[in-house]
């Protein structure tokens, strides 16, 4: 095990798919079982909400990081081991930057984008060498790595940082990518 914690970004939103739902649960009961403990933005919807009941009742240990602003809005979750209430979007992502040994994009949309891709772009700059992944269940982040691959054959992206962006498409491989391995 290399990691203590890992940043989880995901949707807050409901009504997904049930595929991203069991994905979230099992990331969330896997990271626990393994020992790992999950720093994620606070919510009790959506998927965050599922990663992190998922594991609570796997025994592990869960932090959530949550602007004053947003505590209703995204149903802050009441039964975390820790709920960090900050005041900005920049505390919150700072916070949760800097208790993550690794960084793990579950399905989202614009606000999971820029949480993982400013671990990206700070990786790229050499602010931290943390792991970061996407769970690409089911294609979903297929468009994205394509554009991705897009912009590298354009001379956007270095080769480095595509090689340290990693796209998985289980919630094994996903965490085995994070240097957290299998049994
Ligand atoms: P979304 O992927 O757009 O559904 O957003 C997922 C979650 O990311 C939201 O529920 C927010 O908690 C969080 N979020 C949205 N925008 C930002 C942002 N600019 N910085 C940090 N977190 C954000």
């Amino acid at each position: 095990m290399t990691t203590h914690a890992v940043a989880v970004y995901c949707s807050a939103r409901d009504g997904l798919d049930r595929a991203y739902i069991d994905a979230a649960r099992e990331v969330g009961r896997t990271l626990a079982g393994r020992g790992i403990g999950i720093v994620y933005g606070g919510g009790g919807a959506g998927l965050m909400g599922e990663v992190a009941d998922a594991a609570l009742v796997a025994g592990g240990e869960v932090v959530g990081v949550i602007p004053r602003s947003m505590v209703e809005q995204e149903r802050a979750h009441t039964g975390l081991d820790e709920l960090i209430v900050v005041e900005t979007m920049h505390e919150r992502k700072a916070i949760m930057a800097s208790r993550a040994g690794a960084f793990l994009a579950l399905p989202g949309g614009v606000g999971t984008l820029d949480e993982i891709f400013e671990a990206i772009t700070w990786n790229q700059l050499s602010i931290h060498d943390k792991p970061i992944v996407f769970l690409d269940l089911n294609g979903f982040y297929a468009p994205l790595r394509a554009f991705l691959e897009h912009a590298h054959r354009g001379g956007f992206i270095p080769t480095g940082t595509m090689t340290r962006v990693r796209f998985e498409p289980t919630p094994a491989d996903a965490l085995a990518a994070l240097g957290i391995g299998r049994d």
